[in-house]
């Protein structure tokens, strides 16, 4: 791995490569069950397990793989991919039994919003969460929407709320006449929206919701308000409300939140000729910094399609860096930031656990079964129907279960 990360610019520091499993870090594991025997990361059996496992399931499993995933992972997934697709494929998918989603709660949310009643969705770890998603709690959004209320603000603001966030939020937006979006059609959602209402409360990742409207929609940075659910009133007064097209929820990506105009610089320095290409969820002066942004799909097409012998500095996690610069070596791809930035939540999916999930469904037990209770999931999928009608939206929502 090592090696790997120099061939990245990368330097690794003690503090990004701390191991988070199990008798590491006992107090971020609270709460999580894992019954039965977790397989330690030196059973040098794991991988022959893992096969054992998978092949005794057959279809009756299907196991998703988000683009963030370590490679071991990745290596037993039946389809790779950014949340949503994965959730729509498990959902097309409806003889599997099981849908074992190596990705974080969030997104294994999604899935069982998505799909049928009799597919159980299990996350094999459940302290992989998303730091994102958790700086949107429901109760502080409602807070949020309430003094739009008061201030006369909420019938002419419209909710917008990422793919990255909780079933609860999905729903809260639906419920209140907004939509979803991910990365690949936020300006789609946006312009939807402000067709509703003159201002969009967009939750929870303030990066995205800023870089879109700004650099796609043409609205001022000066339009824009950053929503504190840790201040009163958000922070803002009634008049900053009022006179805002976009009231950003103040959350960020703790990945792509990392990477600084700094670093673009820098990389011009160290590396000739460099492209660099960054996700919207980086902070408005990296992506305005940057000669190409947008989603992880963009990322990963930007790169297949790039002629031989061309240099790219790309801001997004590391493992998909990694893996996109061992796929195409005939170009030289770095990873924009000199020190390491996994996903450390993503990261909590480890072959140990995979196997433990695996093997766990091998014997009859579902562990770390992820449900989303019946009110909250319809509302999610009335605000996930809104996005995927919108114009150039040619995917289709599973039939309601
Ligand atoms: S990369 Fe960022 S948005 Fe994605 S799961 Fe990790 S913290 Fe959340």
């Amino acid at each position: 791995m090592s090696s790997d990360l120099a061939a990245l610019g990368v330097t690794p520091t003690p503090l990004a490569l701390l191991l988070l499993g199990r008798d590491r870090d006992l107090a971020s594991e609270r709460g999580v069950e894992c019954p039965g025997d977790l397989p330690v990361a030196s059973d040098p059996d794991l991988v022959a397990r893992a096969q054992r496992a998978r092949a005794a399931l057959g279809d009756r499993a299907f196991v998703l793989g988000h683009h963030y995933q370590r490679d071991e992972v990745i290596g037993f997934a039946d389809v790779t991919g950014d949340s949503f697709k994965l959730a729509q494929q498990a959902a097309a998918r409806p003889e599997a039994e099981f849908v074992v989603f190596c990705g974080v709660h969030f997104m294994a949310e999604s899935a069982d919003i998505l799909t049928a009643a009799h597919q159980q969705v299990v996350l094999p770890d459940l302290a992989a969460g998303c730091s994102m998603a958790d700086m949107a709690a429901l109760r502080q959004v409602e807070d949020a929407w309430s003094a739009l209320e008061a201030a006369g603000l909420a019938g002419g603001t419209v909710p917008v709320a990422y793919m990255n966030s909780s079933a609860a939020i999905k729903s809260f937006t639906g419920r209140n006449g907004g939509t979803i979006c991910t990365s690949s059609n936020a300006d789609r959602s946006l312009r939807w929206a402000f067709e509703r209402g003159e201002r969009v409360l967009f939750l929870p990742d303030q990066h995205l919701g800023r870089n879109t409207a700004v650099l796609q929609l043409g609205i001022g940075l000066d339009e824009c308000v950053v929503w504190d659910p840790h201040k009163p009133h958000g922070g803002l007064t009634v008049e900053q409300l009022r006179d805002a097209k976009m009231v950003l929820w103040r959350g960020h990506c703790s990945v792509h939140g990392r990477f600084s105009a700094d670093n673009v610089r820098d990389v011009r320095e160290r590396v000739p000729g460099v492209n660099v290409l960054v996700h919207p969820e980086c902070r408005h002066e990296v992506v305005t910094a940057a000669d190409s942004v947008g989603s992880t799909e963009h990322i990963i097409r930007t790169l297949e399609a790039a002629p031989a012998g061309s240099s790219w500095a790309v801001g997004t996690e590391l493992n998909l860096v990694s893996r996109l610069a061992q796929q195409h070596p005939d170009k030289q791809i770095v990873f924009l930031d000199k020190t390491v930035c996994y996903c450390s939540t993503m990261n909590r999916i480890d072959l140990p656990h995979l196997v433990w999930a695996l093997e766990s469904l091998v014997e009859g037990r579902v562990p770390n079964r992820i449900v989303v209770d019946d009110d909250t999931a319809h509302w999610a999928r009335v605000a996930l129907e809104r996005m995927l009608a919108l114009p150039g939206d040619g995917t289709t929502v599973p039939a309601q279960r």
